[in-house]
């Protein structure tokens, strides 16, 4: 009788072993270089922006959580925008529900905070029924590491 079957467990046992003991040591190697924790991720106030913030801090990106911006609307009522993660010069706003209200709340302050970048992070489907003109970035939610690189092309300075 041949034997035609490879117990894939035995024959590969060494090079897992090798690939193993190679991950370990680049994590011991990485390790100094993370960040351990955002010392502001309590502040979050939902799953989107909890998503982010691990992106950020993974990556050694310091930035804050609930900024507040006073804001004046077109009808004359003042307000106050809370930015839910801010990067330096950079407004990352996490949003899922995009309504009237939002999208008025964010031309004004980008009106009157013309220095601020906006990152957009929502819904893929979303993005094409929002304003162009309330964000200078947008990011699916889906695929939130784009994140990264919309705070590099913004200038994010990780103040
Ligand atoms: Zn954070």
């Amino acid at each position: 009788m041949v034997k035609c079957l490879i117990d894939y467990r035995t024959a590969y046992r060494k090079v897992w072993r090798r690939k193993r003991a190679a991950n370990q040591a680049m994590r011991r190697r990485s390790a100094g270089r993370r960040l351990k924790a955002c010392p502001e991720f309590k502040l979050c106030t939902s799953g989107w922006e909890k998503t982010i913030c691990k992106r950020l801090t993974d990556n050694g990106i310091a930035h804050r959580h609930q900024v507040r911006y006073p804001v004046v609307l077109g009808n004359g009522k003042s307000i106050t925008y809370t930015a839910d993660i801010v990067v330096g010069d950079v407004i990352i706003e996490p949003h899922f529900f995009i309504d009237e209200a939002f999208i008025s709340k964010m031309g004004a302050f980008r009106a009157q905070y013309p220095e601020k970048r906006v990152i957009l992070v929502t819904l893929n489907d979303f993005i094409p029924d929002v304003p162009r003109s309330i964000y200078n970035e947008s990011v699916p939610i889906e695929y939130d590491v784009f994140v990264l690189s919309a705070v590099e092309k913004l200038g994010g300075s990780g103040r």
